[in-house]
Order: structure tokens, then sequence, then C-alpha cells
């Protein structure tokens, strides 16, 4: 079997290329810049005063204020010795600004100005002292946070190149999975990986398609051709382990599927299987216990769309042992001291075992024992735990 290493070099070799599309100011947050910006033009883009107050000519304490410069204006003649003109925050400073001595500082008799010590260059905002012009201001794959929708805005953009959303369909399977909101019959249970899935994946930006389909090969087959159809990444939970009734390896291999992995060394999920079609198409088979969905979503699909969890190595906070084989995900809580606990669960069926939780440690295949401080491997979930 592939180890999980292994496995997820694979899965992000094969990403999916990243196509861009322009949105407006009002749709980037949250997406990906497909582009790099540079700015056209110097931060500040002229020099402009930092308060209201009196632009200065050189002078000894003692000026004549023979105009006034308003923010949005143009800054006029130069200033000479011995003259001052009235200014506001942001409005350009002449040519001949030895300082802008701040209203509050300001004695003005008539138009004559007079002003305790002033440094040379006091309160001028100087052309180009944040960015010069053709600098970088936010690079392609960054992640558009309000601060970056302010610096577009800055250098006067209306619409940016950001990665296109990848169309991902989910098809979940199980005859005895039925949508929450319906009524369970006999030995059914409700569907707690579809929706949860769907959304995980829209906070990745996907768009996202969520269907169920029973257990039967041909409506498996017609639905995830009608899927493939219109989505460039289909991620199936169940129906992929090896149960007579485990149809999805037959049902993708009969839609021209290359299978790069079934199995793969870890614990929960080891049934996961990876596929790409010559058309760009590709296919996460997730298993259908709850907890290997999880782990394959956030392992497998995360990376692959270009979302890995973030990861940080922390140190436990008490000991714990295990059987080695499978690099294993268990998830953790972080305690008060920085430290993790590791919480055990009743194992990869467990429905609510991730509630609370801040992430999954990460186990290596050949540790069975480990002892409280020591350092782990954490993988961080994509949404906020606490409020
Ligand atoms: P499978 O991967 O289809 O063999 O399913 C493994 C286990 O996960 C079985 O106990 C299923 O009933 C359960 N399961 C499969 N799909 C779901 C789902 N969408 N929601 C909750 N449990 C599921
Ligand atoms: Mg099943």
């Amino acid at each position: 079997m592939i180890s999980f290493a292994e496995a997820q070099r694979l899965v992000v070799a094969r990403r999916l290329p990243d196509l861009a599309v322009e949105v407006g100011l009002g749709q980037c947050l949250g997406r990906v810049l497909a582009e790099s910006v540079a700015s056209p033009f110097d931060f500040p883009l002229f020099d402009n005063s930092a308060m209201d107050g009196f632009a200065v000519g050189e002078g000894e304490g003692a000026w004549q204020v023979v105009r006034e410069i308003a923010a949005g204006s143009a800054p006029g003649p130069e200033l000479r010795a011995g003259e001052a003109a009235r200014i506001y925050t942001g409005a350009p400073t002449p040519p001949g600004t030895w300082a802008v001595v701040p209203q509050e500082d300001a004695v003005l008799d008539g138009d004559r100005l007079t002003a305790g010590p002033l440094k040379e260059g006091a309160h001028i905002r100087r052309r180009g002292e944040e960015v010069a012009a053709g600098s970088l201001i936010v690079n392609e794959g960054c992640l558009v946070t309000p601060p970056v929708v302010a610096a577009l805005s800055s250098v006067g953009l209306d619409r940016v190149k950001v990665v296109s959303p990848p169309a991902v369909a989910v098809l979940g399977t199980g005859d005895e999975v039925v949508a929450p909101g319906t009524s369970l019959g006999e030995g059914q249970i409700y569907d707690s990986n579809l929706a949860a899935v769907g959304a995980v994946l829209g906070s990745w930006g996907a768009t996202v398609t969520a269907r169920h389909v029973d257990d039967d090969p041909k409506a498996l087959g017609d639905a995830v051709g009608d899927l493939l159809a219109d989505h460039d990444l289909l991620v199936t939970t169940g129906g992929v382990s090896v149960g007579s009734r485990d149809y999805m390896m037959d049902v993708m291999s009969g839609q021209s599927f290359e299978v790069h992995f079934h199995g793969v060394a870890m614990k929960p999920g080891k049934p996961l299987a990876f596929a790409t079609r010559p058309d760009g198409k590709a296919w996460f088979g997730l298993p259908g216990n709850p907890l290997s969905t999880w782990t394959g979503l956030l392992m497998f699909v995360g990376p692959f769309l270009g979302h890995p969890l973030r990861m940080e190595r922390r140190t436990l906070a008490a000991g714990l042992t295990r059987k080695p084989g499978r690099e294993e995900f268990v998830p953790f809580f972080l305690a008060p001291t920085g430290e993790v606990d590791v919480k055990d669960t009743v194992g990869s069926h467990a429905n609510f075992g991730l509630l609370g939780a801040d992430g999954l440690v990460q186990i290596s295949a050949s540790t069975a024992v480990l002892s409280a401080g020591d350092e782990v491997e954490t993988h961080w979930f994509p949404w906020e735990t606490r409020r």
C-alpha cells in the first residue's frame, strides 16, 4: 500500500492548473490573486501635508500667509522665503516648502504667522516614502484580504485577476444513507458528509454541486457521467472500499479514469482512491466513514485545490501509545498553555469526533509511543473553532 507522504505527493503533482478570471473589487475578497500587482505610482503620490496648518518657506519663525492650498487642488507656485500658505491634511505642498506648521502650533496675527522652533521637513509626507513606482505591492497566489482590497484600490485598480473557482461535484453514495430532514427507515442513517464536505469546498472557493445516489452501478455511472460533463473535480463519499456493494472503482474505470492509488497507509481513511482522466478531470474517492471522509478531504482534496491546512509543530500535553503501521491523524484541542491535547474517538465511524477540535495531529506510521512534551506536527482546520 502506498504511504501517506507518497500519496499526497502524487496528488499535489496533479493539481488542477489555475485558471484566471477578472472580477471587480467587490467580488475579490477571499479569492486568490492570479496576478502580481506593481504600483504604477510613487506613494505618497506627491509631497503633501500631514497636518492642517501652514506650509512655510524658509524663514526665521515669521511668515506672511499668501494663499491657501486645499486637499485635491494643485500646489501652485513655489513658496519663497518668508512666505506661507494655509494648508490642509493631504493637500500637496508646493515646491519650496521648508516644513508644515501644525494649526495648533501657529500664532496668526492677520496674515502674519509666527511659530516656535521647527525642523526642516516637519509634517511633510514625502513622495515615494512608502512605495516607489514599479515595486510589487501584492503577489500572485496571495489571499485577497481587506487590506489587499485597499492596496488594489490605492493603485487605482477596480478589477483584478483572481483564480477562477474550480467546479466541484460531491456525490454521496450508500443505500443506508438518507438526507437530513427526511425520515429514517430501518437500518438507515443520516448523511453527515454531503453538506459538510460541500461547505468546506465552498470555503476554499469552489463552486459546488452536491448529490446523493444509492449503491447502484448504473445509477452511479449515470450520475458520474452527468457531473463530469460540467465539473472539474468529482469527490465521492463511500463505496470505495472492498465490500461487494462498493462500486466506485468499477464505475470510475468505466469512465476512463486512470487510478493513481487506491488504499493509503493511513488511519482513518485507508480505502481512499485518487484518479485522473486525460481530459484533466480528477476524482477523489473518499471512504464514507465520517472521520475518513474528513481526513481525506482535508489532507488530500485541500492540497489538490491549493488549500493545504496550516501546519505547526506543537507540544503534546499528554502521552499516548498506539499500534504503529499507518500514518495516523487524530483530532486535537488546543490547551490554554499552547500545547495540544489529542482526543481518542470511537474510531473512523465517529460522527462527533471533530466537534470543538482545532485540527489533526499527524503521527508517523512508525511511531508507537509519544510522551508528554514531545513535538508533533499539527494540521489546523480551515475554519474558526471559537468565537
Ligand atoms: P462505505 O465507505 O460506503 O463503505 O461506508 C463506510 C461507513 O460509512 C458505513 O458505515 C456507512 O454507513 C458510513 N457512511 C457512508 N456514507 C456516509 C455519509 N454520507 N454520512 C454518514 N455516514 C456514511
Ligand atoms: Mg457504502
